[in-house]
Parts: structure tokens; C-alpha cells; sequence
């Protein structure tokens, strides 16, 4: 033992008790990349639907000691010794997902939604089975059987989109293709629509033709957690999620099912899918499905929906058209196409002013995905920074002066300095 060099010697090794500091000291290029990012995200407003801002607790347990620990298998049942608090962290992540769902079986280890859907239809499918799940160009998701996709290559995948005149699901029309297609599976949840899934005419469908229903609610997880969204998990037999969009927790995905699935889950996942957990990562979503099961969560759920509806008024008002007519949730899709640009042009003029978006393509678009008819926006990033209904209507009059007006660079700085000026009051936590 004598002769071991310090560890100090072998690892680049601070005496600062501050993470921060000490990345600083190790590695000052990564240390400025990343501050370049704060800063960013500090002077930017973001309205991209899917992204949120962790807390300072959840930031915390992601950079933990958890990252160097392996622990295959699961809580009490694990490939390697070591892990008996890597048994509690998992457990009470497990624990609380159930509870703030009211779900018979959860499974944390997912490393993102994408693997949390891989892992979901892995359980119950077999190669080759049918599946009946939504447009990707109406809202779905690439994991939602794209040709492209890992689950469009071994499942068989058919799609229900949204009415053309209304611009939303219409659960007649997709029980006459459960009918036709008699799928395996049928899948709801999107990446982009405005509006309420509701689950009751969904399980009717899916028993009628003997299928499993599975919702994938990524973008909407924080909503159902909050009780301002039909709940999914008393309908479905698989319920997937992300834990970083509205739900605001670490970056990463979650089963949630039937007491019966719960081994099948399980095995998709590791061994099937995943080889160690990520527990770190595990831990930040303990921390986040704590902070979800405070009161305090659900009236940050409600202003989400409430700053929502506030700029799609806004938007409306200002001769903006917006796909389903408005929105029930934390997103909508406006069509640009009235000011005589696409939504690219759309993304790239508000990206100079400091407003983060993304272009997308609108149900039945005529345009092409690089410049599609329109931009998708959400609110529960700013609405976590603690802006409100007054500060979400001045956002969308910056949007609309720069949208008549792309080519103004003169304008984008202008509003690019208020932009900066509005959110140093609103601090990211970090
Ligand atoms: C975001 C999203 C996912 C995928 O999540 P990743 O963590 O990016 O893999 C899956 N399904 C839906 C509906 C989503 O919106």
C-alpha cells in the first residue's frame, strides 16, 4: 500500500468541495463549452415543446457518485456486489413513479423514451407483428414504426392520422382501421398534437378487436402526473415515457404497466434492450418524481396550460392560424404560411431574435420537411423560469413583428436585446 502513489497523483483531483470549480481547474475547455451553453440558455427564450429546465437538486443527482457504479438486474436481484444503495435509489424511484401514476409496475431504467418504447413493444410483440399507431406527419414519433426506425424495420406498423377538416383524432375512424388492419397493438401518444387523448373510446377499440394499448406520453407525462390530462394508466396495459419533457426530470424514458406485464417489462429491458442501468441518471428521476408528487407541481401544470392558452390567443388574435383551431395542452402548431414564409424561414428569423423554435410539418402539409408549413411551440420551459400569462402574450408579439418581418436584422437585434433584458429576472436553475 506504501508504495501506491496518491490518488492525487493518478486522478486530476481538486480540494474544492464545488463540482463546478473543480471541472473548471481539470478541464477549463470543456468547463467554457459548457458555461457558453448556461449562458445561452440563460439569454434564450425557449419554446421548443420538449425541452424543460431541471432543478438545481435533479442537476445534482445527475452528476453524482452514481456514475460509477454497475448494477445489472434489479432491486434485491442484481450481477455484481456493491449495490445496496444502488438497490434504495432505484427502489424509491420505482416507488414513487407508482405512486405519482397510480400504476401497478414501473420500470426506471430506460435510458431515454426511445429505448422505453423499444423495450414496451419488445414485451409484448413478436417480430413482424401488427401494429396500428399515429401518422408520424400527424404528431407521432420516429419510435412510432418510421421506416427508418428500429421499430418500423420489425414490426409491421400502420398509421391512423388526424380529420382533415378538424385536424384531430377521430376514434370512429381509427376503430374502422382496428378493424381492417386487426392490429396486435394499438399506440397513441405524438410529439406534436394540441389536443386531449382521450382513453375510454381507445380501450373499447382495442377490445373489440383483441388488442394490446399501449400510450406513449412523453410530452404529456407532467400533465397526467398533475391530473389536467385524461389519465392513461387505469385504459392502457403499457404506458411509456420520457421523464425530461413536461414531467422536468432527469433525461430519460419509463414503463409504466399492468401488474401482469410486469415481468415481461422487465426482461425486455435488461437483459432484452439495456445492459447496466444508468443510476445516476435514476437518481435525478427519484429527485423529479419527488418534486412531481409536491402540490406545487400540479399549479405549475396548470400554468403551463394556462400561458399556453394565453399565446395561442395572442396568436389568433394577430391572424395566425392554428392547426385543431387552438390547443388543451402545453403545445400548439401554428401555421406561418399566412405571412408568405415557411416554417423554416419562420425558425431561423426567431432564432436571431432569441427565441428558440421548431419548424414542423403541419397534418396534410404541402411543403417539404426542411420548410415545412409550420413552427410548433411550448411552454413548459419558460413557464418553469416563472414567466406568466402577461410575459407569454409580450413572447408572442416579439414572434408575430418578427414573423411579418424575417428579413429585418436590424429588428431581430432589437428584440434580441429585450429578449435578454426581459429574462434576466428569470433566472435557469443551475
Ligand atoms: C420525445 C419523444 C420520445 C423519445 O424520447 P427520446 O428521449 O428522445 O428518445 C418518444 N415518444 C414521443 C411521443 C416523444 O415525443
Amino acid at each position: 500500500m506504501s508504495n501506491q502513489p496518491p490518488l492525487k497523483t493518478l486522478l486530476p483531483w481538486h480540494e474544492s468541495p464545488d463540482p463546478r470549480e473543480a471541472l473548471r481547474q481539470s478541464d477549463p475547455t470543456v468547463f467554457d463549452i459548457i458555461e457558453r451553453e448556461r449562458r445561452r440558455q440563460q439569454d434564450h427564450i425557449e419554446l421548443i415543446a420538449s425541452e424543460n429546465y431541471v432543478s438545481e437538486a435533479v442537476l445534482a443527482a445527475m452528476g453524482s457518485v452514481f456514475t460509477n457504479k454497475y448494477a445489472e438486474g434489479l432491486p434485491g436481484a442484481r450481477y455484481y456486489g456493491g449495490c445496496e444503495f444502488a438497490d434504495q435509489i432505484e427502489q424509491l424511484a420505482i416507488d414513487r413513479a407508482k405512486q405519482l401514476f397510480g400504476a401497478e409496475h414501473a420500470n426506471v431504467q430506460p435510458h431515454a423514451g426511445s429505448p422505453a418504447n423499444e423495450a414496451a413493444y419488445m414485451a409484448v410483440l413478436k417480430p413482424g407483428d401488427r401494429v396500428l399507431g399515429m401518422k408520424l406527419d400527424h404528431g407521432g414519433h420516429l419510435s412510432h414504426g418510421a421506416r427508418f426506425n428500429v421499430s418500423g424495420k420489425t414490426y409491421e406498423f400502420h398509421a391512423y392520422g388526424v380529420e382533415r377538416e378538424t385536424e384531430m383524432l377521430n376514434y370512429d375512424t381509427i376503430r374502422e382501421l382496428a378493424l381492417e388492419v386487426r392490429p396486435r397493438m394499438i399506440l397513441v401518444g405524438a410529439s406534436a398534437y394540441p389536443r386531449k387523448i382521450e382513453f375510454e373510446p381507445l380501450r373499447a377499440i382495442a377490445d373489440e378487436v383483441d388488442a394490446i394499448l399501449m400510450m406513449d406520453m412523453a410530452h404529456i407525462a407532467g400533465l397526467v402526473a398533475a391530473k389536467l390530462h385524461p389519465d392513461p394508466v387505469p385504459y392502457c396495459d403499457l404506458v411509456t415515457s420520457t421523464t425530461h419533457k413536461t414531467l422536468r426530470g432527469a433525461r430519460g424514458g419509463l414503463i409504466l404497466s399492468k401488474a401482469e406485464l410486469a415481468r415481461k417489462v422487465d426482461k425486455a429491458v435488461f437483459p432484452g434492450l439495456q445492459g447496466g442501468p444508468l443510476l445516476h441518471q435514476i437518481a435525478g428521476k427519484a429527485v423529479a418524481f419527488g418534486e412531481a408528487l409536491r402540490p406545487e407541481f400540479t399549479a405549475y401544470a396548470q400554468a403551463i396550460i394556462d400561458n399556453m392558452q394565453a399565446m395561442a390567443d395572442e396568436l389568433k388574435a394577430n391572424g395566425l392560424r392554428l392547426v385543431s383551431g387552438g390547443t388543451d395542452n402545453h403545445l400548439v402548431l401554428v401555421d406561418v404560411t399566412p405571412f408568405g414564409i415557411g416554417g423554416g424561414v419562420a425558425e431561423d428569423a426567431l432564432g436571431r431574435a432569441g427565441i428558440t423554435v421548431n419548424k414542423n410539418l403541419l397534418p396534410y402539409d404541402e411543403r417539404k420537411p426542411n420548410d415545412p408549413s409550420g413552427i410548433r411551440l411550448g411552454s413548459p420551459a419558460m413557464t418553469t423560469r416563472g414567466l406568466g400569462v402577461e410575459e407569454f402574450r409580450q413572447m408572442t408579439r416579439w414572434m408575430v413583428e418578427i414573423l411579418r418581418a424575417p428579413e429585418d436584422q436590424e429588428l431581430g437585434r432589437r428584440i434580441a436585446g429585450e429578449v435578454k433584458a426581459m429574462l434576466t429576472d428569470f433566472p435557469v436553475p443551475a
